[in-house]
């Protein structure tokens, strides 16, 4: 797995191909261009997800795509440029599975630093279904409604694997 760079994604500026150079720049060591200015914050990137419960099992898929592949999760996925939060957490749930959900609340956010790809803000939302049939699709291999006793003990990223433990603490009954 690749290691992530964490101060900066970028060797060279994106926006004029000058090589970037560290910087003491707005309280923190960041990579600068110092040809045209252009200021590498590499922030973490907001990704949605939905806690979809039909008679007390959780919807998981199984990722069909590595990073952890094989693994199961939370279905969430990373915000387009121009999608709400809970328009990305009711997208990536209909790519992954088929299922038509509406996002009710807001259950909790969380910020994800064992994605190789990039440092993640997690929103997951309470997701009412309103539709769709069930048929794993995209980056899910499979999908399943778990009873507390099915979550399996491959959970991909320590944001899902604390959700789950939250979703236990804070709703006890709501999963059977
Ligand atoms: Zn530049």
């Amino acid at each position: 797995m690749q290691i992530k760079d964490p101060i900066s994604s970028f060797t060279f500026c994106p926006k004029c191909r000058a090589e970037l150079v560290l910087e003491n720049y707005d309280h923190r060591l960041r990579k600068k261009c110092a040809s045209c200015g252009f200021v590498d914050y590499h922030n973490p990137v907001p990704a949605a997800g939905a806690i979809v419960v039909r008679d007390g099992k959780l919807l998981l898929v199984k990722r069909a795509e590595n990073p952890y592949k094989g693994d199961w999760c939370i279905p969430a996925g990373y915000m387009e440029w121009d999608e709400s939060p809970s328009h990305c957490a009711e997208r990536e749930l209909k790519e992954e599975t088929g299922l038509e959900i509406r996002a009710k609340s807001i259950f909790e956010i969380y910020n994800g630093t064992d994605d190789p790809r990039t440092n993640a803000i997690l929103i997951l939302y309470f997701c009412d279904e309103v539709g769709g049939e069930a048929i794993a699709g995209d980056d899910a291999a499979e999908l399943r409604f778990c009873s507390l006793a099915e979550i399996p003990d491959n959970i991909a990223f320590e944001a899902h694997r604390q959700a789950l433990r939250d979703l236990q603490d804070r709703y006890p009954g709501l999963l059977k």
